[in-house]
């Protein structure tokens, strides 16, 4: 039997443990933390991701504990929608509640460990499932590939009642975005974004809070009827981290996944969706090739799409928080409306 040693068992490390032959590998999953975060966010999956979850065994269940997105709206600072279009097939699902399932899908084979690994195993594949500060990609790669600092600060949370009527989507306004979609149908996740000094290390929730609802007095009402209910210890405040690529997702006997791969700004909501594809397919690789062979492939295989989706992910972030820029790109974003009115008008 082949050792395999994942160090980090969040969404990509839990989702690989689950999907590898346990008759193939010994298995050990190391985890830094004992209990799964203590304030509630959601996680968009899109269909993708779905997929991957569906070759875990756990689709059935993330749908029934999550909620459809149904219509997603682009909406400019002060509420009116630049575009709005079916979110077809994206579920929000808690991430306490889609760590829970994946984690019950690991087979008991699989050994559990917990505390922060600071040395890397001599033996066997280690896999670098340990997020954005990935210790792995430090340690195998070098510190130059550490996490880079954005400018950017990230609240998130969920609120205790359902989507206000037409409030629903992203507002992107001067240098700021925020966004409010359904938790369930009774409670609401929110995000916002902006650049700020807070932080980098740990933020102080109280803080960003009270910097958050001063930078969005007087946006549209759906925002502030959601920060007046906002409370600090269910919101999540950090800044955000990124990954420049490591040229190759292997390195002699290591291989990075999720976040510790290609960590992006959140603003596609797509860091977990890839993070569940990159697990998937590297143990289906690894379940099928001999290990050498299985590693080239799923480097071939995630390297391109997830370093794309993650310069995507930046340049969607300069654009949403854009501050010199707004008249021109909220001018270009009508413009899909604008044409649909005259069309229809035109039409009569
Ligand atoms: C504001 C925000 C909103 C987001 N929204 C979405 C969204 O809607 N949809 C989406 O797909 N993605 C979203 N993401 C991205 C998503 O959160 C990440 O891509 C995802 O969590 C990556 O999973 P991971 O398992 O690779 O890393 P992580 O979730 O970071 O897990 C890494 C695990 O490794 C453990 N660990 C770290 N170091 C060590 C060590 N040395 N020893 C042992 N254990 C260790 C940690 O405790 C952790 O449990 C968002 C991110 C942010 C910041």
């Amino acid at each position: 039997m082949e050792t395999i040693t994942v160090i980090g068992g969040g969404i990509a490390g839990l989702a690989l443990a689950a999907h590898l032959d346990p008759d193939r590998f010994r298995v050990t999953v190391h985890e830094a933390r004992e209990e799964v975060p203590p304030v509630e966010t959601s996680l968009a999956m899109w269909p993708e991701a779905q997929r991957a979850l569906d070759k875990i065994g756990i689709l059935p269940a993330v749908r029934a504990a999550g909620v459809d997105f149904g219509r997603m709206a682009l909406r400019n600072g002060s509420g009116a929608i630049f575009v709005e279009a079916a979110a077809r097939g994206v579920v929000g699902v808690s991430r306490a509640d889609l760590l829970r399932l994946l984690d019950a899908s690991v087979p008991a084979s699989v050994a559990r460990a917990y505390g922060r690994v600071a040395t890397l195993p001599e033996q066997g594949l280690v896999v670098g499932a340990d997020g954005v500060h990935s210790f792995v990609r430090r340690s195998v790669w070098g510190e130059r590939h550490g996490a880079r600092l954005s400018p950017y600060l990230a609240l998130r949370g969920i609120v205790e009642a359902p989507v206000p009527p037409d409030g629903g989507g992203e507002y992107w306004g001067r240098g700021q975005l925020f966004g409010i979609a359904p938790a369930s149908r009774s409670r609401t996740y929110w995000y916002a974004s902006f650049r700020s000094e807070l932080g980098p290390g740990h933020v102080d929730v109280d803080e960003a809070l009270e910097l958050t609802r001063r930078r969005f007095l007087g946006s549209a009402p759906a925002v502030g009827g959601i920060l007046a209910a906002v409370t600090p210890p269910a919101t999540l405040a950090q800044r955000v981290w990124t990954v420049p690529s490591p040229g190759s997702y292997r390195r002699g006997g290591a291989v990075l996944v999720g976040d510790a791969a290609h960590g992006m700004t959140p603003n596609l909501g797509r860091g977990a969706c890839e993070a569940l594809i990159d697990a998937v397919t590297l143990a289906e690789l690894l379940n099928t090739r001999p290990l050498p062979a299985a590693l080239q492939a799923y480097t071939r295989r995630r390297m391109l799409r997830t370093q794309a989706v993650r310069v995507a992910s930046s340049a969607m972030a300069r654009l949403a928080l854009a501050e010199d820029v707004v008249p021109v790109r909220d001018r270009l974003l009508g413009l899909p409306g604008r044409a649909k009115r005259a069309f229809r008008q035109g039409g009569r």
